[in-house]
């Protein structure tokens, strides 16, 4: 069945009361250019509530000055098609003003500390509008269970500090990163990527294996051997390689055993890529 189509909060409502009345919700927040990541995450949510519902809004408040927001890819007619292949029952696809009836909101959620590390303090006050769209959403969809992609490795711990500190009903699930064959995770934007910068772009992927072949021999080395990775490629600009407590994204102390994230971010001409792994160092 075509899944429902809202584009206002009236619509929604409509959309999803049956929905409620009839059982579990799942939520899959996506900024459309949905690829096979996304379906996987809708795929999972199937297994996680009786129905999905799938958002797909562009959220002008995570860019900042500069980035990508009048560019993002946009694909809407696909978008639903995948949706539809997968049993979605509800897309809620609002414009800025639907969300942000007054403009931008003058209270906000702070990300925190963990905001202003790595992909924060590359990109200010980002994490900051992640947070608010995605409250905002389980707010006007009142899931059960709301789905990340552990791709957004940072995202998905602050999403997940964000219900615990505030004590917002909802579950949430996670789901792994889609790769293409030779390895790059899946992203809306490698469609920036030219052919060359395509090939150019596994240097991350090779810097995650690099990782991860060196783990059990501390941080220091699982960080040297990515950046090692990333640097024989001189296409890819290093903004940062980082060995990580997993929950608390702080930088772990040479000579740390056990459990850690390695998290790279680099540039392939103007497009920025970011990827992750999880390493025993
Ligand atoms: P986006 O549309 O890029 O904001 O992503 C929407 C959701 O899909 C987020 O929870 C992402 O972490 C997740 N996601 C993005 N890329 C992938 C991928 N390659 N594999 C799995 N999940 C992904």
């Amino acid at each position: 069945m075509t899944p429902l189509v809202a584009r206002t909060r009236h619509e929604l409502a409509d959309a999803l009361a049956p929905l409620h009345r009839a059982g579990s919700l799942a939520l899959v927040p996506t900024m459309g250019a949905l690829h096979e990541g996304h379906r996987s995450l809708v795929v999972r949510a199937r297994g996680l509530a009786d129905s999905v519902a799938v958002s797909v809004f562009v959220n002008p408040l995570q860019f900042g000055a500069g980035e990508d927001l009048g560019r993002y890819p946009r694909s809407f007619d696909a978008d639903l098609a995948m949706c539809e292949a997968e049993g979605v029952a509800v897309v809620f696809a609002p414009t800025v003003d639907v969300v942000y009836p007054d403009g931008e909101p003058l209270v906000r959620v702070s990300a925190g500390p963990l905001g202003g590390v790595l992909e924060g303090a590359t990109r200010p006050g980002h994490f900051d509008g992640v947070l608010t769209v995605v409250l905002k959403l389980l707010g006007l969809v009142r899931p059960d269970v709301a789905v990340f992609g552990e791709k957004d490795a940072q995202q998905l711990a602050l999403l997940r500090r964000m219900v615990r500190d505030l004590d917002v009903p909802v579950r949430v699930a996670a789901g792994p990163t889609v790769r293409e064959p030779d390895g790059l995770a899946l992203s809306s934007r490698n469609a920036y990527l030219g052919p060359e910068q395509r090939r150019s772009a596994v240097a991350l992927w090779r810097a995650l294996q690099a990782g991860s072949a060196a783990a059990g021999g501390g941080p220091a080395a699982v960080r040297a051997a990515a950046a090692a990775a990333l640097a024989a490629e001189p296409d890819v600009a290093v903004d940062y390689v980082a060995v990580v407590d997993a929950a608390t994204f702080s930088p772990l102390p040479d000579g740390a055993h056990g459990p850690a994230l390695l998290l790279v971010a680099a540039r392939v001409g103007a497009t920025r890529l970011i990827d992750n792994t999880g390493v025993h160092v």
